[in-house]
């Protein structure tokens, strides 16, 4: 049965879409720009949106999987968090002294179109990938089945400091060396803390799934099956990776 929270959270979905079209109205797209209470109304019947699909329990959400939940949560912060640049590509931005010419705005887009929000299951913790991928793969060491509960792990690894939690406070815990971040409402495992070399593994299955192109297996030694596709698969690690560059027979 559903709870009264979802029974609100879908109601504001229901209802919200409406809402911002009707703000919209016949508007074309530059009388839009340049009418504030539009824009205004409009972008915050989405953020109701996006904070309505972050309120529902997980298991509703899973029953509408054809939805794009991550999207839709995703919003909010894009218009929270880039207001500058939503308010620029619209034209209101209040910037003294600093007109907002093409090149600054093709530095916002530039600057979004690089952010990657990755959120957990129950959308209680956030974080931005500000930086591409140094490179992804799927693991098959002992430490990522034991982490994951599974018999490989898809990770994108990434500069430490282009990995930053800009939402909730996840908890950290160790089980080898490095410290994993894991949200203490829901379990997901977000990125481990690869100190020594200043690098964060963040879970690939949390990316959407065009930024996720693996393009290996590593310590396919601990595997527990055989996953035979078109990717090389390295015993332990690549040789530009500290391994031998030896692959397994599979
Ligand atoms: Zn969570
Ligand atoms: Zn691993």
């Amino acid at each position: 049965m559903r709870s009264s929270r979802d029974r609100s959270a879908l109601l504001d979905i229901r209802d919200n879409p409406a809402l911002a079209r009707g703000f919209v109205g016949p508007l074309t797209l530059s009388e839009f720009k340049a009418d504030r209470r539009a824009f205004y109304a409009a972008t915050r019947a989405l953020e109701i949106i996006s904070e309505a699909a972050r309120r529902l329990s997980p298991s509703v959400r899973d029953r509408h999987s054809e939805l794009p939940w991550r999207a839709i949560m995703g919003v909010g912060n894009v218009l929270r968090h880039n207001y500058d640049d939503v308010a620029g590509r619209a034209g209101l931005a209040h910037r003294p002294g600093r007109p907002a010419g093409p090149r600054s705005r093709h530095c916002g887009r530039d600057r979004r179109e690089r952010m990657t929000p990755v959120q957990c299951r129950c959308g209680a913790v956030e974080i931005e990938i500000a930086a591409e991928p140094i490179v992804q793969f799927f693991c098959h060491c002992d430490d990522c089945q034991a982490v994951h509960g599974g018999a490989y792990a898809p990770e994108s690894v990434d500069p430490a400091d282009a990995v930053k939690v800009v939402r909730g406070d996840p908890t950290t815990w160790r089980l080898k060396r490095n410290p994993r971040f894991t949200c203490r409402e829901c379990g997901t495992r977000l990125f481990i803390n690869v100190e020594a070399r200043r690098l964060r593994g963040v879970n690939g299955y949390l990316l959407p799934p065009v930024k996720f192109q693996p393009a290996f297996h590593v310590q396919c030694q601990f595997a527990v099956r055989p996953v035979v596709d078109d990717l090389p698969h390295y015993k332990g690690m690549p040789a530009r990776f500290g391994g031998s560059d030896e692959t397994v027979g599979w």
